[in-house]
């Protein structure tokens, strides 16, 4: 795999878990259900940007960089981790959150706050529209900056995906498995533009489905784009031929509920569902409503019973504590 010459600096630990829901697949008594724990990729409570920053990381350091920039939501998991990883390897880290400061700090904030990082509050940018002032005055201040893009979505944020893919196979060798869809959480497009250039390196014939968490902002190019854009640089990156359209991306609009971060029915029960049948942890914004989509795609039997369907965990779980008021948790049924 061309991947597999990539630099890579080691922030956490590979390969994550890959365990069968048991207990989920029997109450939906449909396909084989199992879980890739990305959320235990053991970077500061883990998460799927660990593998990229892996990649990214190791670029900024072969650029001589200092300091990294990064943006996000305030609860961004992306920048948590940035967060994180900037601190093992001993760079200054600047974030570009969207929003507004809030009164306390929770969640994924709190810790930004705890790795000692420089954080920008943006109004209304969401998405580091912020970061070339932002560098301009680092590099004004005789730094060597270095932008991880938002959500880490470069062609090397992404390549970690291919690897990915690439560490799923060794997993389904070694276990004599096989999955016909993958479906995850998709939002800034590189696990989505990795997985699908990975598939087909790997010349596998599983789907990769992801499920779009995110309206997205209008002017935007549009999702579906960007990542086929994004899969085919990354693809001409490492010299492969490979080249997408339309009729290979499967990229499902139908779960967007109130938009990104607005916890809805459907969240809420995906996330207690989860936690009740197997002890896992879902977050309010990213796999919770992923699950919801997955769940609602086995109620409408979208899938057949001789499927192996994977749910791709991308983390997240840290957000949790910053949605308790949002997150209105049900009462067990009475004794
Ligand atoms: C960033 C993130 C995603 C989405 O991954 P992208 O590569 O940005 O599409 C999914 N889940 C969680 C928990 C995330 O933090």
């Amino acid at each position: 795999m061309p991947t597999d010459h990539l630099p890579r600096q080691c922030l956490g630990f590979f390969p994550t878990p890959l365990m069968p829901l048991r207990r989920l697949t029997e109450q939906f008594g449909g396909p084989q259900l199992t879980i890739k724990r990305d959320d235990q990729t053991g970077l500061a409570l883990g998460g799927n940007k660990t593998r990229k920053l892996e990649f990214i990381l190791a670029d900024a350091l072969a650029a001589g960089a200092d300091t990294i920039v990064t943006a996000g939501a305030a609860q961004s998991n992306h920048c948590r981790q940035t967060a994180a990883a900037a601190a093992t390897l001993g760079l200054e880290c600047h974030l570009v959150l969207g929003g507004h400061e809030p009164a306390a700090a929770s969640g994924n904030l709190l810790l930004d706050q705890l790795f000692g990082t420089h954080i920008h509050w943006t109004g209304a940018h969401r998405k580091g529209e912020d970061i070339p002032d932002i560098v301009d005055y680092l590099k004004s201040a005789g730094k060597n900056p270095y932008v991880v893009p938002y959500g880490g979505s470069s062609e090397l944020g992404a390549l970690s995906f291919v690897a990915a893919l690439k560490e799923l196979d060794s997993q389904c060798r070694e276990y004599h498995l096989s999955f016909s869809h993958i479906v995850f959480a998709s939002s800034s497009g590189g696990t989505h533009a990795g997985m699908m250039l990975g598939k087909k390196m790997l010349a596998q014939d599983c789907e990769i489905l992801g499920i779009n968490i995110d309206k997205g902002e209008s002017g935007e190019t549009p999702f579906a784009q960007h990542i086929l854009e994004l899969a085919n640089r990354s693809a001409a990156l490492i010299g492969s031929d490979f080249r997408f359209d339309e009729k290979e991306l499967n990229l499902n609009d139908d779960y967007i509920g109130g938009g990104y971060g607005v916890v809805g029915d459907a969240e809420r029960e995906a996330i207690e569902l989860l936690a009740r049948t197997e002890g896992i942890l879902l977050d309010p914004v990213y796999t919770g409503r992923a699950m919801a989509g997955l769940i609602d795609l086995l109620r409408r039997k979208k899938f057949s019973d001789t499927d192996r369907v994977l749910f791709w965990h991308t983390g997240g779980a840290p957000a949790l504590f910053a949605y308790a008021e949002t997150l209105n948790i049900s009462a067990p049924p009475p004794i």
